[in-house]
């Protein structure tokens, strides 16, 4: 039996990074400190995945050699005019990177799943900037935690447990802090917070502008903004200004409500008017694991952080025009890459309607239901498990995920993969 020490959780946006993974002959046979559904992935998730090449042939999908399949997908992306290649937040930075060259060469639409979550947020920082900080240094520093629209207790188990309630160097533990949770229900975080304000359903840009005239002391002509009583709101300001570190951490509940990138830009004016009293940070709470590092490689390689569309020969970003849901709505991309993800099962129908009538290659671990409408299926390894590679942190903090046991047969890491179909490509097209 061997252990593996400090393994990187390759699941949601927290990566804790100090999980023990005990092996057996290339099994895993237990983990340490992995929440619930860490354990599932390391734990299960092997067990149900796919371990064939697919193609579809009459109709049917039917096992086929990874060259085969690694063939077709090139020819299918070689002949379209206008090719979407999607999903990239549950694979590596490297893996990435090979993606956006492929994009540049068949001119094709490029997204990644912020695009349908925290898309709006990226958007609002771009127009006014954020102020941010490590998740260390909300360990070591804070005394106030906001969750706003999220919730870590059932999202990202470990996040209170790890960075906003544990010791830290400057902070004795919980009861050194003070836990408010902002939402329009009730749920597993509230239920340990210290306050609890419900708001009503779209009411967080009122909210947060109520909180930043509060903080100025100017007057309110009303009893109650968003479902929450004026005293609540003054009582919570005092509490942010007085604070000597406060973070905020907010979830889809903000970015995906009414107002979108608005909400968050009200956010951001909020923590902005803050700073000037004391310190105060906001952090997006992000989903997928690499979400982040998806970001980060699509900024360095082509200056925009998702929705990058390349049929003009150079880099073209417009939300709402170059995103992966818009255009499929439309129906321009003619083929799909759909890279560690599962548009058929998260995208609305008029998008799935498009995306179910052009050819589709799926490349990735498990047989998603894309993978069942796809032409070409091809499996991968797990990062983190069965193979190595970057992802970034929710908080802007790269990790090396490790290689902790073998992948089967015909599973080989995407970055592979997308490599041996990119020199395929450039050889289909003569470059
Ligand atoms: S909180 Fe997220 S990163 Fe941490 S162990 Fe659980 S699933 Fe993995």
């Amino acid at each position: 039996m061997e252990t593996h020490k400090d393994v990187v959780c390759t699941y949601c946006g927290c990566v804790c990074d100090d999980l023990e993974i005990q092996t057996e002959n290339q099994q895993i046979i237990a983990s340490k400190y992995a929440c619930a559904i860490a354990n599932e992935k390391f734990l299960v998730c092997r067990k149900e995945r796919n371990l064939s090449p697919l193609l579809r042939v009459g109709g049917d999908l039917v096992e086929a050699e990874l060259d085969d399949t690694i063939e077709r997908a090139a020819h299918i992306l070689a002949a379209a005019k206008y090719p979407l290649l999607y999903g990239w937040s549950n694979t590596s930075c490297e893996t990435i990177k090979v993606g956006l060259e492929l994009a540049e060469l068949v001119g094709g639409l490029i997204d990644n799943t912020s695009s349908v979550c925290h898309g709006p947020g990226i958007e609002a920082v771009q127009e006014v900037g954020e102020v941010s900080a490590t998740l260390g240094q909300v360990k070591h520093r804070a005394d106030l935690i906001i969750y706003w629209g999220c919730n870590p207790g059932s999202g990202h188990i470990r996040h209170m447990s790890r960075y906003t309630l544990a010791q830290g160097r400057f902070r004795s533990g919980r009861k050194d802090r003070k836990v408010v949770v902002v939402d329009v229900r009730s749920t597993p975080t509230s239920k340990v917070g210290d306050e609890f304000v419900k708001i009503e359903p779209g009411g967080d840009y009122e909210l947060l502008t109520a909180l930043r005239m509060a903080i100025r002391d100017e007057e309110f002509e009303v009893d109650k903004v968003a479902g929450v009583p004026v005293s609540k709101i003054e009582e919570l300001a005092d509490l942010m200004a007085n604070a000597q570190f406060g973070a905020l951490f907010f979830g889809l509940g903000l970015t995906m409500s009414k107002g979108k990138s608005e909400n968050v830009t009200a956010a951001i004016s909020l923590v902005d008017d803050l700073n000037s009293r004391t310190k105060f940070i906001l952090m997006p709470m992000r989903g997928h694991h690499n979400v982040t590092g998806a970001n980060k490689v699509f900024t360095w390689q082509t200056g925009y952080p998702f929705a990058v569309d390349f049929s003009h020969g150079y880099p073209r970003y417009n939300p709402g025009e170059t995103s992966v849901v818009d255009s499929l709505a439309r129906g321009e991309p003619d083929a799909a890459l759909i890279v560690a993800s599962d548009p058929v099962a998260n995208f609305p129908k008029p998008a799935v309607a498009n995306l179910s009538k052009i050819p589709i290659i799926v490349i990735d671990p498990s047989l998603t239901a894309t993978a069942l409408l796809a032409d070409v299926v091809i499996p991968t390894a797990f990062l983190g498990v069965e193979c190595a590679g970057t992802i970034y942190r929710m908080d802007g903090v790269p990790l090396y995920t490790k290689k902790i046991v073998e992948p089967p047969p015909n599973c080989l890491p995407d970055t592979l993969i997308l490599q041996k179909l990119l020199k395929r490509v450039k050889e289909l097209k003569g470059v």
